[in-house]
């Protein structure tokens, strides 16, 4: 009966997803900080249109240019709003889904705090672990899930396993094992059994990141952050087994840095970064031009994310920008980039959907919600 019900929702969920594509678009604009606020800087978005996914950026003056996204978060919007729209993507990955999130943008925009938040402001990465613990958990009938997690940093091409002890000369490679299942051998696979367990893993992750660097901040703006949550379920009733991946990625800053400030190490990382973050737009735009070839491996970025990128797996990009007239420049070309990833997608819908049976789902997704909130 419950794996009946469960089918049920799982195709239904198909149906609406097939039809609106599996690429997700998320803007968030954090606040103006304490310093922009005593220096005078003045906001230049727009949020009127906030709540039907729309929003305006003044370039100069009275110029409005508009942008639309599948959701814009104001500055007041928070970590729980953020993930009540994130969270059914995310764990989509227990029902068999490999699943990319990831947050773009300069830096000090709010990469960070969105995906890994702070202790008392969680961020998605926590949220979503808490989430597929608890649902499998209540799954524990049907379903036996094994759960674990991996902490990467790219920097400058190179891979660092963020969780491995002892010395780490060796160079991580990607291998492809099969189709569709690539991974990198000797990297640190973490099983976790409950929350809190994951939590000293990520702060293990954490440490490790500020080793070997002097500016953490700096080095941390200069280098992709990667989680993956790696599951296997195996169906109970039909002893069925899957295998996937969530990758939760906190991107390098998006910035470009001014062309006379840029020399040696500086120049070094900057063109790594433009490299990896301008391979991950062509591959997306690829998949959604339906090209035949994606070109993964134009950086070490998109080849480990391969697996969670395309064929029907569930993409979702935070593009997150600051509300300052100073960042107006980068804030535009982030949401021109988002725009671009988004854009091709959203065409028209290939399926015809029972209006009435959306209607359920929508209920059923809002009733998520409030729950969710009302547990915060
Ligand atoms: P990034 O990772 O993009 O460089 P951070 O996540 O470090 O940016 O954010 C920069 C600062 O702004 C941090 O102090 C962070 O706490 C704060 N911040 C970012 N987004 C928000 C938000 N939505 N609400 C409140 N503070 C935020
Ligand atoms: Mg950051």
């Amino acid at each position: 009966k419950y794996n009946e019900e469960m089918m049920k929702r799982k195709k239904l969920f198909n149906e609406v997803q097939e039809a609106k594509g599996n690429i997700r678009v998320f803007c968030r604009c954090r606040p103006l900080n304490k310093v922009e606020t005593s220096s005078g800087c003045s906001t230049v978005v727009d949020f009127d249109a906030a709540k039907d996914g729309c929003l305006g950026i003044f370039t100069n003056g009275s110029t409005k240019k508009s942008f639309r996204f599948d959701r814009v978060y104001t500055p007041k919007d928070d970590q729980v709003d953020v993930f009540a729209d994130a969270s059914s993507m995310a764990v989509s990955v227990l029902d068999g889904y490999n699943v990319c999130i990831f947050a773009y943008g300069q830096t000090g925009t709010g990469k960070t705090f969105t995906m890994e938040g702070t202790e008392q402001n969680r961020g998605v990465n926590y949220r979503t672990l808490e989430l597929l613990f608890k649902i499998s958990k209540e799954r524990s009938e049907t379903f036996a899930y094994d759960i674990s997690v991996s902490v990467l940093e790219v920097y400058n091409e190179q891979i660092r396993d963020l969780l491995a002890t002892g010395p780490t000369s060796k160079r991580l490679e990607i291998k492809q094992a099969s189709e569709g299942s690539h991974h990198v051998p000797g990297v640190v696979e973490a099983k976790v059994d409950n929350i809190n367990e994951v939590w000293n893993v990520l702060q293990a992750g954490s440490n490790a990141r500020a080793v070997g660097s002097n500016n953490i901040n700096e080095h941390s703006s200069r280098s992709h952050c990667m989680l993956c949550i790696m599951v296997k379920a195996k169906n109970l009733m039909n002893g069925e087994c899957t295998k996937s991946k969530l990758w939760l990625v906190d991107l390098a800053g998006s910035e470009r840095l001014a062309r006379t400030d840029v020399q040696g190490e500086r120049l070094k990382e900057a063109q790594n970064i433009n490299r990896s973050l301008s391979a991950l737009g062509d591959v997306i735009s690829a998949l959604a031009a339906k090209s035949s070839h994606i070109p993964y491996r134009n950086s070490k970025l998109t080849h480990l994310l391969q697996d969670s990128l395309g064929g029907d797996s569930k993409t979702l990009m935070f593009v997150q920008i600051s509300p300052s007239d100073q960042d107006v420049g980068e804030t535009l070309s982030s949401l021109n980039f988002a725009t671009r990833v988004r854009g091709v997608e959203l065409g028209p819908v290939k399926k015809q959907i029972d209006t009435s049976e959306l209607q359920k789902i929508k209920a059923m997704l809002e009733k998520a919600r409030s729950e969710c909130r009302n547990k915060d």
